[in-house]
């Protein structure tokens, strides 16, 4: 089952009943951690036994279901503070400060066609709550084959998850093997006797990162009297510099996903499991924040989701061996990869040619075959970048606006 929570906001301020069930909630949560936390139980059904008849007095107005998953709310942050204390980590008394409620999607009704959640608080007490609905929305409300799955409200938005069988993937026509970088997804194109170099580029992300942590830097010593204070605004550019990346991410894998969908492609990408650290404090910085796993993860869920394949290969000396003749280099190299069999190219589409090598020798691509020798040089496909948004096709007509 694969599951995607899609965020509505809501048309009016949220009734006040609901807002009062939201404390409640909010209360029987903590109520539950700290029973829990005394008990030394986290599971939703030791939780339930230990706790459920006082709640009810307590509460006895409160819908049973909402109670319920009130008691599987606090397991969770239960779970959480144990794995925190395993680890030694410095672990604070769990609560919970935000305002929040979830709910399984037994406990509420969703109109799909008006996007209306029709929520109960107690007996003979529902609110309606009417969502804002864009063509996003829609596309996830009015497909048949999603399921709704729970429900979350927060004061300002409702987080409904839509949940889905995970579509067999399909028999893949050509490959598109991509080598990550800082700044690029370099990679080819295979289909048929063909094979083209493809990018997506996004200098952007370094850019930010580098901005954000210089500022942040700049608070820590601004701010040295006042830990509070640089505590919170660091807080706040983190999360600015979250966003920003995390939407570039999505542009890009959004970029690939219709780019191999269209061909019916393989994705082929380097696992990034084993890659060891450098010596080099300022780069090893800058590796472990560029997110290449999370751009990773974007596009081998959206892929999953779609039904695309993707293969990941050991990306060990992928830089710098041969795919014509076999032999690996000496690491050291400039930007092109030159070989004695005369064989040079860009070192990362060349890394690209050695990963979708090595993804179609262990039979991971479907029955697709290739040979490096047919690899064009000269035209160079984009998949994505960021001036444009666009994707430009290799016979110069560009599709504008198509990443979605
Ligand atoms: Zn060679």
């Amino acid at each position: 089952m694969l599951a995607r929570g899609v965020a509505f906001r809501l048309k009016a301020e949220l009734p006040p009943e609901a807002k009062f069930l939201l404390e409640d909630f909010r209360l029987a949560v903590n109520n539950a951690i700290r029973a829990g936390l005394q008990a030394r139980v986290t599971s939703r059904n030791a939780l339930s036994k230990l706790v459920y008849k006082d709640f009810r007095k307590e509460h006895p107005n409160m819908y049973a279901q909402h109670l319920v998953s009130a008691f599987e709310v606090a397991g969770s942050v239960l779970k959480n503070c144990r794995r925190r204390l395993r680890r030694n980590c410095a672990s604070r008394v769990p609560y919970v400060r935000r305002l929040m409620m979830k709910t399984e999607n037994q406990a509420y009704k969703l109109d799909r066609e008006y996007g209306i959640v029709d929520l109960p608080i107690r007996a003979w007490c529902h609110v309606k709550l009417e969502l804002l609905v864009s063509d996003y929305h829609r596309r996830y409300l009015d497909d048949p084959s999603l399921t709704v799955g729970s429900l979350t409200l927060l004061p300002d938005r409702v987080v409904v998850v839509f949940r889905k069988e995970a579509p067999r993937p399909y028999l893949p026509e050509s490959a598109l093997s991509l080598d990550t970088n800082e700044r690029s997804l370099d990679g080819v194109f295979v289909k048929d006797d063909e094979a083209r170099a493809v990018k997506a580029v996004f200098p952007d992300i370094a850019i930010i990162q580098q901005r954000h942590h210089d500022r942040r830097k700049r608070l820590q010593k601004k701010k040295a009297h006042d830990r509070r204070t640089s505590k919170r605004l660091c807080r706040r550019e983190g999360a600015r510099e979250h966003h920003r990346i995390e939407y570039r991410l999505h542009q890009v894998a959004n970029a690939v996903i219709s780019f191999a969908e269209d061909r019916r492609s393989a994705v082929v990408l380097d696992d990034l499991r084993g890659i060891r650290p450098k010596w080099n404090k300022e780069l090893n910085r800058r590796l472990s924040l560029w997110p290449r796993r999370k751009l990773h993860q974007i596009i081998e869920y959206k892929a999953q989701w779609r039904g695309i394949p993707v293969v990941k290969v050991d990306p060990r000396n992928s830089s710098r061996t041969c795919p014509i003749c076999g032999r690996t280099r000496d690491s050291r190299m400039g930007a092109e990869f030159e070989c004695e069999c005369g064989w040079h190219l860009d070192r990362h589409i060349n890394a690209s040619l050695n990963l979708l090598q090595t993804a179609i020798s262990r039979g991971m691509a479907g029955g697709l075959r290739f040979n490096p020798g047919a690899f064009q040089h000269d035209v160079m496909m984009i998949l994505y970048d960021p001036v444009t948004g666009a994707r430009s096709e290799p016979n110069g007509t560009s599709c504008v606006g198509a990443v979605t």
